[in-house]
This record gives C-alpha cells, sequence and structure tokens, in this order.
C-alpha cells in the first residue's frame, strides 16, 4: 500500500456511458474527487475550462511533457489528454480517493506508476447499439463519428487489461454495480488500514 488513498480509473469506448456512470459515482461517493484531465481537444458546447477538462493549446500541452507534468498522457482522436502528476499524487498522498476517466494507453501508464488502482471497463451491450448511440449524440460530425466507432473496436479488444469490466445495458443496474464494486474496495482498503493501525 504506497499511498494512503486508492485510485479508481474508468475507460470505455465513446458511447458506453461512461460520463453518465462517473456522474452516478460521484454523486453516490461526495469524497471521491474526479481527476479534471488537461486537453488540447476544443471545448463542446456546454463544457467549462476547469470542469469538465482544462483545456490547453498543444504548444502548453506539449511543454507539459518535455517537464514530465503528466502522470500519464495519450493522443485520443487526434487530441492530447493528459493527467497532471503533481495533482494526482498530492490527492493520493493526502489519503484521498480520486477517479480517473481515461483511455487504454492511459490507464497503461498509470498502472505502472500506481500498481494497486482499481481497474474498470464499461462496455456497450453490442456493437450496434454503440453505433446508435453514438450517431444519436449530433454532437459530432460523421467523420468524427465513425473514427470514434473504429477506436472503440479497438479498445474493446484491451478490455482483458482491466481487473473489473462492467456491461452497461441497463443504466440503473450498472450503476448499481459500479457502486457496489467501488463500495466493495473502499471498505477493503479501511479494513486494511485498521488492521494495520
Ligand atoms: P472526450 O473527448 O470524448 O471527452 O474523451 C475522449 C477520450 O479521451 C475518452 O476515452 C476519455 O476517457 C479519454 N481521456 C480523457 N481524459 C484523458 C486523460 O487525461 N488521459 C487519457 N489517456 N485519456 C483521457
Amino acid at each position: 500500500m504506497d499511498n494512503p488513498g486508492q485510485l479508481f480509473i474508468i475507460s470505455a469506448p465513446s458511447g458506453a456511458g461512461k460520463s453518465t456512470l462517473c456522474k452516478a459515482l460521484l454523486g453516490r461517493f461526495p469524497d471521491l474527487l474526479f481527476s479534471v484531465s488537461h486537453t488540447t481537444r476544443c471545448p463542446r458546447p456546454g463544457e467549462t475550462n476547469g470542469i469538465e477538462y482544462f483545456f490547453t493549446t498543444k504548444e502548453d500541452f506539449v511543454r507539459g511533457i518535455e517537464k514530465s507534468k503528466w502522470a500519464e498522457w495519450a493522443e485520443v482522436h487526434g487530441n492530447f489528454y493528459g493527467t497532471s502528476a503533481e495533482f494526482l499524487d498530492k490527492k493520493l498522498k493526502n489519503g484521498e480517493d480520486v477517479l480517473l476517466d481515461i483511455d487504454v494507453q492511459g490507464t497503461i501508464q498509470i498502472l505502472g506508476r500506481y500498481p494497486d488502482s482499481t481497474t474498470i471497463f464499461i462496455m456497450p451491450p453490442s456493437l450496434d447499439i454503440l453505433r446508435s448511440r453514438l450517431a444519436s449524440r449530433k454532437t459530432e460530425s460523421q467523420e468524427v463519428i465513425e473514427a470514434r466507432f473504429a477506436n472503440a473496436e479497438k479498445e474493446m479488444a484491451e478490455k482483458h487489461r482491466y481487473r473489473h469490466v462492467i456491461v452497461n445495458d441497463v443504466l440503473e443496474e450498472a450503476i448499481a454495480e459500479l457502486i457496489s464494486l467501488v463500495e466493495t474496495c473502499r471498505s477493503a482498503r479501511n479494513q486494511e488500514v485498521n488492521a494495520k493501525s
């Protein structure tokens, strides 16, 4: 147990319902901290700097890579995304539990740094359902939707890297499964801490 805080990583292909699940999880555990990533992607309508993401320029992001600012970073769908190493290290050392919503490439890097992270992969019930969920979003062009779908298939092929897989078919059931999983991990950690003290 390197850090008193626990790290939860959630990954999913675009359209699997990850954002909704993360919101539900954060609503249930108000002391679980969401790690706001840095990205070079443009904000979507309704997104606010510092809430969904810290929106940054490619120059600043690359400078961050050079200065080892990122605990992990990846290029996803043509944009850069990264997690602040300073934020993560500080919060975990301080005993706070942190939730990361990152892709598979980022998860592999984080596991190198924090091997006892809890990794959770969210699957859509089927590829057909995933495609129709992506198409119904209306916030992206057909080209972007196709690129995200192709990337989704690649990501799903990596789900074996995750300790837990949740299929988001019925939303309420997926939320309940996720909450129960996090609850179990947190109480196991508490027992571990109590046993040591
Ligand atoms: P979106 O642009 O739709 O918000 O996110 C696209 C993808 O980037 C999602 O799979 C999301 O999990 C991933 N992502 C978001 N933030 C990070 C990050 O900091 N690092 C990595 N590796 N992936 C991220």
